[in-house]
C-alpha cells in the first residue's frame, strides 16, 4: 500500500554502493524505516542521497510485516540546518533526532511531537543565523526534551516534590499540596523518582543529584528557561542527559557534543 506523509529524517546509513536505509520520523505515520533504493545514483529518485535532519513529503510502501518500507518518493526542502558547519548548532540537532530515535516506537504515531520537533529544528536555525549564542541553543533543546519526554509518556515531575506528593503520611496532616517545590530550599533531581526531590526525601533516593536554587527554580518554572544564564542551562543539560542515558540503559552517542566536560 502507498502512504503519503510528512517526515523528517533522522538517521541515514549506506546499504550498498547505490542505496541507503533511512529512519524517518513521519507526521501520519510515527518513525518507519526506509530502504532507498538507488538514493545514491547521480540521477537519484530523491533529488541525490539524504541526510540526515532533511525533511519533505514522502511516498513509501508499507513494510506489511517487514522490517523495511520501501521509500518511493522524497521531496526534500531545503535543509534546515547546514551539517558541514562544525558547530554546536548541528551536534544539537543530531542529538535531538538522536533522542527521538531512542525513545518512540515504529509506527506509533506522535502528530505533535512532529510538530515540536519541527519548530526546534527551524527555531535553532533561526537563533543560529542571530545570535548564535550556546545558552539559546541549550534553552532550545531543554524545552524540546521536555516534550519528548512529555509525548511519550515520561513527563519528570517538576513543579513540587516526586516523593511527598506520593506517600501521604497515614495519621499525619499531608503535605500542603500548594506549596511549590520553588519555596523549598535544597531541591535533588532523581532519575528513578523521575522528578524533584526535596531535602526531606533525598535520603532515600541514592541516585539523586542536588540542584542549585537557580537550575531548580527553572525546572520549577519553565517559563525561566529561555533567559536564564547559560551555567544554569548548562547544569540542567547535563542532569537531562543522565537522566535520558539512565532511562536508555546506554550511553547517547552525541553527549559528548553537547555537554562542556
Ligand atoms: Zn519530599
Amino acid at each position: 500500500m502507498l502512504t503519503k506523509d510528512l517526515a523528517i529524517c533522522i538517521r541515514a546509513i549506506d546499504y550498498s554502493e547505490t542505496s541507503q536505509i533511512v529512519t524517518f520520523f513521519a507526521r501520519a505515520a510515527g518513525k518507519i524505516d526506509a530502504i532507498a533504493k538507488g538514493s545514491k545514483r547521480p540521477k537519484s529518485p530523491f533529488d541525490g542521497p539524504i541526510e540526515v535532519l532533511s525533511h519533505g513529503n514522502i511516498v513509501f510502501i508499507d513494510s506489511a510485516g517487514e522490517k523495511l518500507a520501501t521509500l518511493t518518493e522524497f521531496q526534500q526542502q531545503p535543509a534546515l540546518i547546514n551539517l558541514r558547519n562544525d558547530l554546536f548548532v548541528p551536534y544539537t540537532c543530531l542529538f535531538a533526532a538522536e533522542l527521538l530515535n531512542n525513545l518512540t516506537d515504529d509506527y506509533d504515531p506522535h502528530p505533535e511531537l512532529f510538530d515540536g520537533f519541527l519548530d526546534f529544528l527551524h527555531n535553532v536555525n533561526e537563533q543560529h543565523l542571530t545570535t548564535n549564542q550556546r545558552r539559546d541553543i541549550l534553552a532550545l533543546l531543554i524545552l524540546f526534551q521536555l516534550i519528548l519526554l512529555k509525548e511519550v509518556g515520561l513527563k519528570p515531575v517538576l513543579d513540587r516534590c516526586v516523593n511527598c506528593r506520593k506517600s501521604g503520611r497515614v495519621g499525619l496532616a499531608p503535605p500542603p499540596l500548594d506549596q511549590s517545590i520553588l519555596d523549598v530550599p535544597d531541591v535533588y533531581f532523581s532519575n528513578s523518582a523521575n522528578g524533584l526531590i526535596c531535602r526531606d526525601c533525598e535520603s532515600s533516593f541514592p541516585d539523586k543529584i542536588k540542584l542549585t536554587k537557580e537550575a531548580s527554580d527553572c525546572l520549577a518554572d519553565l517559563k525561566q528557561i529561555p533567559d536564564s544564564a547559560e551555567k544554569t542551562l548548562e547544569e540542567i543539560e547535563k542532569v537531562m542527559v543522565h537522566h535520558l542515558t539512565g532511562l536508555l540503559g546506554r550511553p547517547l552517542k552525541m553527549a559528548k557534543h553537547i555537554l562542556r566536560n
